[in-house]
């Protein structure tokens, strides 16, 4: 775990879900691999009590479910800190409603609400136990050198490390990026996500709830378990200012009145927290000896719960892309990150194109009825309705 050599197959830069998840899928196909993160890097301590939950929750797809099992995180969550979005419905800010249900795709769960801490936690631990890689951390960058056939970081404390291929996973405001070059900045959606949980009156039964709301953003109920939701309402960046300054009982009575009482009252558990949101598309997430996997190499608007599940799904196409290419005896060859670019170009602009098409859509008042008459149109046809749902899925 601790470095003991200076030259790698690959640097992941950035330890959070993403990098993590990176590393040890890389370190399981016997690539050497050093993380660098310049926080520590630890797995959270048990909730201090039945109401300590993560306001921080991410709906993982069963397509990255499966990509966490592979790489022995999965396994590592605890079954009652988990629970299974069964149905989810979706309504406009008119007469637009769709509804999706796990049943009628044929599948367990149309994705599961995980706390941050606890993927954190599950990943760490899969870092830790795994050979091929080394941990530095805390350790900050300082400078970084492209060679034909490396890249060479030097490190705060004076120390470099080297490797084939560096891999930005350091964010949205990455880092390595602007040292690459790659100068696009993300743009700034004017919305911030608030995030609280909250016990409620009325079992949600395995229900998420989201509403497009005039003038107001996104509000999105995911269950916890128990008679616990956790709230993400994207909201302009005034209301969101207003929202996180309310008590604990005006805000909960307020987001029960937004989500139309649906649940009955609300008990807020956890303060409210805060997260600007933006919107990032680079001309290229490839350059000579650079990959960029995560947010760092694309922003997506929140509404749609698929940020980290892109990430994975980065994560997992340059892992199989880099084992798969072995024989070439380089995993940093043009080659390999030109295919891992090609590989994940669609999947990542189809969802930024469904995500900041639906946040302008509901921007707009001109378009309210075509909103809502699209979303009826939508919930009437089955096959179109499931051909949605299965993507989102994996
Ligand atoms: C409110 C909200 C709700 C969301 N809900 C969902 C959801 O339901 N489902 C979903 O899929 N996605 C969701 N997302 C998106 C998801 O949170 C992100 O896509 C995901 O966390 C990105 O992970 P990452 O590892 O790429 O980046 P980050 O989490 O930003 O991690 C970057 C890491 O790099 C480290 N780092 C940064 N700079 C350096 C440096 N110079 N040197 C060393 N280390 C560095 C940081 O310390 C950090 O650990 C949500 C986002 C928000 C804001």
């Amino acid at each position: 775990m601790t470095a003991t050599r200076t030259d790698y197959d690959v640097i992941v830069l950035g330890g959070g879900l993403v990098g993590l998840a990176l590393a040890t899928a890389l370190a399981r196909e016997s690539i050497e691999v050093a993380l660098i993160e310049r926080g520590p890097l630890q797995c959270f301590a048990e909730p201090a009590d039945a109401e300590d939950w993560d306001s921080r929750v991410y709906a993982i797809s069963p397509g990255s479910a499966d990509f966490l099992r592979a790489v022995g995180a999965w396994q590592r969550l605890r079954a009652e800190r988990l629970a299974a979005i069964e149905m989810m419905d979706v309504r406009g800010d008119g007469d637009g409603a769709i509804a999706f249900s796990a049943y009628e795709l044929g599948e367990r769960a149309l994705a599961w609400i995980v706390e941050h801490r606890e993927l954190t936690s599950a990943l760490v631990e899969s870092v830790r136990t795994a050979e091929h890689v080394d941990v530095l951390a805390p350790s900050q960058p300082t400078a970084v050198a492209w060679r034909s056939d490396a890249a060479l970081i030097t490190l705060s404390d004076g120390r470099s490390v080297s490797a084939r291929l560096l891999v930005g996973a350091d964010g949205v405001r990455s880092w390595v990026r602007r040292e690459a070059g790659m100068t696009r900045e993300p743009r700034a959606y004017g919305q911030t996500a608030v995030v609280a949980n909250f016990t409620i009156e009325h079992s949600h039964r395995g229900r998420a709830f989201q509403w497009f709301r005039d003038g107001e953003g996104v509000l999105a109920w995911l269950p916890l378990p128990g008679r616990r939701i956790s709230m993400v309402w994207s909201a302009p960046d005034a209301l969101a200012g207003e929202l996180v300054a309310l008590d604990a009982a005006a805000l909960a009575t307020r987001v029960s009145a937004a989500g139309e009482g649906a649940l009955g009252a609300l008990t807020l558990i956890t303060p409210p927290a805060a997260f600007p949101l933006s919107f990032l598309r680079l001309p290229s997430v490839v350059s000579s000896r650079l990959a960029l996997v995560g947010d760092a190499a694309h922003g997506v608007h929140p509404l749609a719960g698929q940020g980290v599940n892109l990430g994975f799904g980065d994560t997992a196409t340059l892992a199989a892309v880099l084992s798969a290419g072995r024989p070439i005896g380089d995993v940093g060859a043009a080659l390999l990150l030109e295919r891992y670019a090609r590989k994940r170009a669609g999947p990542v602009l189809a969802m930024q194109l469904v995500t900041d098409g639906l946040v302008r859509l509901f921007e707009s008042p001109a378009l309210k009825r075509l909103r809502n008459g699209g979303m009826r149109a939508v919930a009437a046809i089955a096959p179109v309705r499931r051909v949605l749902a299965q993507s989102a899925l994996r």
